[in-house]
């Protein structure tokens, strides 16, 4: 099932002195349970391929469709927000968590948001994750690679059809990398979520169903890991 379409988006950065072409007709579909990974050197256009994805910046043309559906107005408010929190989790490098809350209540709060009962919800991420003893604990408390999996945890609690991860593994060692990397290809496997991995790591992109390299907003190549069912 083809959940994303992505239509000659481009994206241009305007300011007193010049003009940026972070994206130039980019265009590629998005499977129900694939992983695709997005490479690419500094400045080719991946994180804002991923911020227009989140609907966190628009983009000035193109077309993006979920399940067949054209989403003309996920750059405006409300929605927006109901887009970001129905569509798509986020995972970044530095993982963004909220210093002041615990363990359970960062991974519970894409849900306290919504006003929806978590406490079993967050149970279940915590033991998916492996961190229920840490549950009461702070972000600073926690190794980088405990903290990514809060961050994981706290993307995947509401089951997004869509997982936008940016340079997840960034700052992780190799082993706590393919730890990180188990928790995405599960959601994927088991939940038929689909995830958009940016990564500089060839071994990393390498657990990928599919790979887009960028260069210069551009899609320059295109190279399948696997033999996805759904690649056409
Ligand atoms: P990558 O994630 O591949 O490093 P980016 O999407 O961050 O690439 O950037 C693509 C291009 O757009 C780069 O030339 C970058 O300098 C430029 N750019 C990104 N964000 C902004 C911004 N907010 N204002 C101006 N230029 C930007």
């Amino acid at each position: 099932e083809k959940i994303l379409s992505v239509e000659n988006i481009s994206k241009k950065y305007i300011s007193e002195t010049n003009t940026v072409v972070a994206l130039k007709n980019v265009s590629f579909d998005l499977f129900a349970g694939e992983m695709l990974s997005v490479m690419g050197t500094s400045g080719s256009g991946k994180s804002t391929l991923l911020h227009v994805l989140g609907a966190l910046d628009a983009p000035d043309g193109g077309v993006i469709r979920l399940k067949g559906v054209i989403q003309d107005n996920i750059f405006n408010e409300p929605a927006a927000s109901v887009y970001r929190s129905n569509t798509v989790g986020f995972v970044f490098q530095n993982y963004n968590l909220l210093k002041d809350l615990t363990v359970e209540e960062n991974i519970a709060l894409p849900l306290i948001l919504q006003g929806m009962e978590h406490s079993v919800r967050v149970k279940e991420m915590l033991e998916t994750v492996g961190l229920m003893k840490w549950k009461k604990h702070r972000p600073i408390q926690l190794s980088g690679g405990q903290q990514q999996r809060v961050a994981i945890a706290r993307a995947l609690i509401t089951t997004p059809p869509i997982v936008l991860a940016d340079e997840p593994t960034g700052n992780l060692d190799y082993n706590t990398s393919i730890e990180i990397l188990k928790f995405l290809t599960l959601a994927k496997d088991k939940m038929k979520q689909s995830i958009i991995l940016v990564t500089h790591d060839p071994m990393v992109a390498a657990y990928a169903d599919r790979v887009l390299f960028f260069h210069d907003g551009e899609i320059v190549d295109n190279y399948a890991c696997s033999p996805f069912e759904n690649n056409t």
